[in-house]
């Protein structure tokens, strides 16, 4: 067992690490107060590749290895949770679906745009569908050489800049995941607009919108799969979807030990540091225990993908584990702070808020353990 990454992964990371720390960090505050990342900042994202992080070399893209991902993701999280998810949906659910599903004609067309920086997202979850992602009601109905798409996707990461949406309604009339369909929507096909954009507690500065569908005309050309294919394509993006937001908890919360050590060795109390204190020293030491387990199940759901190996419950045990460890971690480093955790002039604040979501999206907690728990029950 090797614990070691190789040249071409600690390049990326350090790569990553240098660029986030000197184009993100700065901003971070700003974007999480106007809810807005900056054009500047998507182009420089842009022109730096990390748009193309999945995407194959064929196609423009860097073709990286799912731990390189991992570590880059960890990176961008550590300076901005929510750049960091703009950037991985447009790289896992946003691109799996195409990447995988996809006729060659498509793919060909497609995936060099996508490589390029325009924009993807992925729209499953609807008002009255989330974790029972099979009771979606938004339909496609077949005509000639097209399906027609109505209704209404909620939660929408990506949706106000995205150029591409993959979007998974059923058929008309019909129940439960057989009838599900995915298909690939380009912005400007007339009925698609986005509706509302949501205002929330963290990750304010990644968008999050309902897109409506009003009889959008989908080319039978841009379905993804085959016929009832929607659903399980859907899960297994999501399968690798949870990898990334591991790491991107990993990120914040590597965050959060940061901005704790460095606040507990310079605030004085009793006529000490902080870091003096054996309480003090047992939380930071929980909290960089914590963070280890969770790089390592991380780590290992990526390596399994990276091996080809079947890769389901361990992307849900990382997903689970680093978010809720990474809540923890957020929550002693706001601890460490005082009150000075509670208000915007330190950044656990932020890292506090921005954590919470990592639970939710890509599947609860409670649905990991589902997962794990129906996995473990068959082996
Ligand atoms: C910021 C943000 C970005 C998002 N981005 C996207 C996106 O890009 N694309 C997309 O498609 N979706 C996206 N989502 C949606 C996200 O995936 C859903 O919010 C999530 O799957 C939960 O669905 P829900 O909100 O409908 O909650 P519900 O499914 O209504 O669940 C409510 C509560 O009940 C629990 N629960 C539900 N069923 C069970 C059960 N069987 N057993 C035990 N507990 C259960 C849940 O765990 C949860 O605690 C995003 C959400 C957020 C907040």
């Amino acid at each position: 067992m090797e614990f070691t990454f190789n040249e071409n992964q600690r390049m990326l990371r350090d790569m990553t690490r240098d660029f986030a720390a000197r184009e993100i960090a700065p901003l971070a505050h700003t974007m999480d107060a106007t809810g807005e990342i900056p054009d500047a900042l998507i182009a420089k994202l842009r022109d730096a590749g990390f748009f193309g992080l999945s995407y194959p070399p064929q196609y423009g893209g860097l073709g990286l290895d799912t731990i390189a991902y991992g570590l880059v993701v960890e990176e961008l999280a550590r300076q901005s949770a929510g750049v960091c998810i703009m950037v991985t949906v447009h790289n896992s659910v946003g691109y799996y679906p195409l990447a995988g599903f996809g006729s060659a004609e498509l793919q060909a067309a497609i995936l060099p745009r996508l490589a390029a920086g325009e924009i993807a997202s992925f729209c499953v979850s609807e008002p009255h569908a989330g974790s029972d992602a099979a009771a979606l009601a938004a339909t496609a109905r077949r005509d000639q050489d097209a399906y027609v798409l109505d209704g209404a996707k909620a939660w929408v990461t990506n949706g106000s800049r995205a150029r591409f949406f993959v979007v998974l309604a059923r058929t008309p009339g019909t129940t439960g995941h057989r009838d599900i369909h995915a298909f690939l929507v380009e912005r400007d096909t007339p009925g698609l607009a986005v509706a509302k954009k949501e205002d929330k507690l963290g990750l304010r500065a990644s968008d999050t919108v309902v897109v409506s569908l009003d009889g959008v005309r989908v080319p039978a050309g841009q379905r993804l799969g085959e016929e009832g294919e929607g659903f399980k394509i859907a899960m297994s993006a999501l399968d690798g979807g949870r990898i990334g937001v591991a790491f991107q908890a990993l990120g914040i919360g590597r965050a959060c030990l940061e901005e704790a050590l460095r606040y507990a060795r310079t605030r004085q109390a009793f006529g000490k540091p902080l870091a003096a204190q054996p309480v003090i020293q047992q939380m930071l030491a929980d909290m960089a225990t914590e963070l280890d387990a969770a790089r390592l199940l991380a780590l290992r759901a990526a390596w399994r993908k990276d091996q080809g190996e079947p890769f389901t419950k361990e992307a849900a045990m990382a997903k689970l584990f680093a978010s809720e460890a990474a809540g923890r971690v957020a929550d002693l480093a706001l601890q460490i702070h005082g009150g000075y955790g509670y208000v915007k002039e330190y950044p656990v604040e932020r890292y506090y808020r921005d954590v919470r979501v990592t639970r939710i999206y890509e599947g609860t907690s409670e649905i990991q353990r589902l997962v794990i728990a129906r996995a473990i029950l068959q082996e």
